[in-house]
């Protein structure tokens, strides 16, 4: 696949997979082929760990697939071009990514995948652009995904991946014919869990993961575990006084820093409820009560309910903006120390 070409070390493509909560989609754009009603443009939406970018390499590799020109769309697997997907070598195939230690998608990389969709195909077939994660693209580059959108050239498929839709222009979203790939249930996803695990997974590992199985799957093997100890020990240390919040930030910052904050949001959460409960030291999230500081009683829930708030803003933030992000960590946690522990928070230090 002609992709990224001044990148020194492309990474390996997506590899076409379909998963059982991917079957709704499919199911709709198979549809669409078979009244020969397939759209120029699709915008696929759908969390992170719901295997959105297996579910494109999929679709691009059974639109140009050999088997589904005259039937059902599929992967036939044999045919020379599903042979041309495999190797990563399909001419009509392009997939934008960021480039190594980028984080946007540049007008550049868009504008040269817009431009070939527009040329004629080298295997007489569809042309076929996957662009992710669209909310990434800079003006310049959702401008040059506009100009194809409006006026998309004959037998091109512009296929744009997000996880978050509302960062994407909204003249480029009104544009697309929106596919929207949806949790499984939790009962569907603890069953493939376990059957792709091939061990029972905690329902709590769900919960962290947002109900997306690919994210359960990747912190199945001891990660979570690993996650919720070494979380524990920071709190505790914490509200032991054996580490300050400078300690803590530098540490989290530097490894998995909005897992620990989508742990922290559900540890609050649930410390917040069992607040309103009354059930002092039953805290159901993560570990259990054996494992978790002990902060101050009485808990002061709506002050617990404010650094959920809180916890939640500074993760959308760091989503969105280049923050100093050690820093807004340490005023998080001083903000955690004085709902937890009033009295021993130090003070904020000048940003
Ligand atoms: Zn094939």
């Amino acid at each position: 696949m002609a992709k990224k070409e001044e990148q020194a070390e492309p990474q390996p493509l997506p590899s076409p997979r379909l998963l059982p909560w991917h079957s709704a989609a499919i199911g709709q754009l198979r549809q669409a082929w078979t009244a020969n009603r397939l759209p120029h443009a699709i915008l696929v939406q759908g969390a992170e760990g719901l295997g959105t970018e297996s579910f494109a390499a999929w679709l691009a590799a059974a639109v140009l697939c050999e088997k589904s020109v005259d039937g059902a769309l599929e992967v036939c697997g044999a045919c020379a071009s599903c042979a041309l997907i495999k190797a990563g070598s399909h001419p009509d195939l392009y997939w934008v990514a960021p480039e190594a230690d980028k984080t946007q998608l540049s007008v550049d990389q868009v504008r040269a995948a817009c431009e070939e969709l527009s040329k004629t195909s080298f295997r007489q077939g569809y042309k076929v652009a996957i662009i992710e994660p669209a909310h990434q693209m800079t003006p310049g580059a959702a401008n040059s995904v506009l100009k194809t959108l409006e006026e998309p050239s004959k037998g091109s498929l512009l296929v744009l991946l997000t996880s978050r839709p509302s960062g994407l222009l909204p003249t480029v979203r009104s544009r697309c014919q929106k596919l929207t790939i949806t949790r499984p249930s939790t009962a569907d996803a603890m069953a493939w869990l376990q059957q792709e695990s091939g061990k029972a997974v905690s329902p709590a590992l769900l919960e962290f993961s947002g109900g997306a199985p690919l994210k359960a799957l990747a912190y199945a093997d001891g990660a979570f575990d690993a996650l919720n100890q070494h979380m524990q020990k920071s709190l505790r240390d914490l509200l032991s006084g054996d580490a300050d919040v400078t300690q803590v930030a530098a540490e989290w910052e530097k490894d998995a820093l909005i897992d620990r904050l989508i742990w922290l949001d559900l540890w609050l959460s649930a410390l917040a409820r069992t607040g309103i409960a009354g059930s002092d030291d039953r805290v159901t999230f993560p570990g259990g009560p054996a494992h978790l500081p002990s902060p101050s009683r009485p808990l002061n829930i709506s002050a617990l309910y404010s650094m959920v708030d809180r916890t939640r803003a500074l993760k959308a933030q760091l989503a969105r903006t280049a923050l100093q992000r050690e820093l807004a960590v340490e005023s998080w946690l001083i903000a955690l120390l004085e709902v937890l522990a009033p009295g021993k928070a130090p003070v904020a230090r000048a940003s």
